[in-house]
């Protein structure tokens, strides 16, 4: 028996969320008692390979060849391929794009019991029972699992990065790919903006902000410390902002360690998006908004001289 964690590398690199899924991975396979596998595909550096031994697995498997094309059906295959090999009785995903995408398909080909977006270990093992969050994180659920292989997608931010250094060995693994059905032809970046949903940091803004015409200040914030930025729905709905930036219920759920929330009250269906920040900073005016209810930090003052002396600090 085994647990392993897949881990996805972005342009060749790692970020911390790959570490926190490690040291989630560690954990439960130390309660079980097994070893913690490691998988990477496509090209990357050794060197960036290396890091992930500081997260205690016991060995780590590389493929590179014919990852090239994001096909759902190639990754699921070789990550089934994988555990069989590995004899993993619980396979890991972060859940994020590629999680969501490709856990599902992994749970079916292995016939395993699938949980998305789980935020903590396992309540018991025998029998299986584990928390998640359900109705966009407004309460938690415990689910039991029957079947005797686990996969689990871990929500961002919900476990703590734990060193534990290890002398695992970098091996390639041998997989039987399929042929890919899609093919990516050419990709357009939008650069200089980060994805709101890959982002550490996010500066976000409100009604309170009255028009359009104000969010230089926000964009300035943002910029200054290296954030997303985002909103609130009133305001795509308004067209002040585009509805990609649109947090909450019915928009994007966001998870960064920052989310600043400048002139937005807290509403419920905004807070369901936003809630499984570590940190979050609110600035309003309103002492009695909810958004102070959820908050870390709060500001109770004008948005319209709080930000510009926060930013003249910052800078
Ligand atoms: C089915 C459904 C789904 C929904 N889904 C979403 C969703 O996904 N996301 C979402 O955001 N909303 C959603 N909503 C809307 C939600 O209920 C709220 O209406 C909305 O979140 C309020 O947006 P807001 O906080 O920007 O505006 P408001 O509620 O108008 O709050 C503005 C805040 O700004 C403060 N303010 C005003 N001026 C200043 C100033 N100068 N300085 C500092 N603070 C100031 C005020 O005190 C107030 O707290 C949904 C509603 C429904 C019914």
């Amino acid at each position: 028996m085994s647990v392993l964690v897949y881990t996805e590398n972005w342009d060749g690199k790692f970020k911390k969320s790959t570490f926190e899924l490690l040291s989630y991975g560690k954990k439960i396979a130390q309660d079980m008692g097994v070893p913690m596998y490691v998988l990477s595909f496509g090209e990357i550096a050794n060197d960036e390979l290396e890091k992930l031994k500081n997260y205690g697995p016991d060995k780590i498997f590389k493929a590179i060849e014919g990852f090239d094309q994001l096909d759902n059906e190639v990754y699921a295959s070789a990550i089934s391929q994988a555990a069989e090999k590995l004899d993993a009785t619980m396979v890991i995903f972060a859940q994020d794009n590629v999680g969501n995408a490709i856990a599902g398909r992994v749970a079916a080909r292995l016939k395993a019991g699938m949980i998305a977006a789980v935020s903590a270990l396992p309540i018991s093992y025998d029998p299986f029972i584990i928390k998640k969050k359900i109705y966009t994180n407004k309460v938690f659920g415990h689910i039991k699992v029957n079947a005797n292989i686990k996969v689990l997608s871990l929500s961002k931010n919900t476990f703590e990065v734990i060193e534990n250094p290890s002398s695992a060995e970098i091996e390639t693994i041998a997989l039987d790919l399929p042929t890919a059905k899609t093919k990516v032809e050419s990709t357009d970046k939008v650069t200089g903006k980060l994805l709101l949903t890959d982002a550490e940091l996010v500066v976000s803004a409100g009604r309170g902000l009255k028009g359009t015409e104000n969010w230089g200040m926000i964009e300035e914030l943002a910029q200054t410390i290296g954030a997303a930025t985002a909103c609130s729905r009133p305001v795509s709905d308004e067209g002040w902002r585009p509805h990609t930036e649109h947090v909450g219920q019915t928009g994007k759920i966001i998870a960064p360690n920052l989310y600043i929330a400048i002139g937005i009250s807290g509403a419920i269906q905004h807070v369901g998006g936003i809630s499984s920040s570590k940190c979050i900073v609110a600035i309003n005016k309103d002492p009695d908004a909810p958004i102070f209810e959820v908050a870390d930090y709060g500001i109770i003052g004008d948005a319209f001289k709080v930000v510009p002396e926060l930013i003249d600090a910052l800078k």
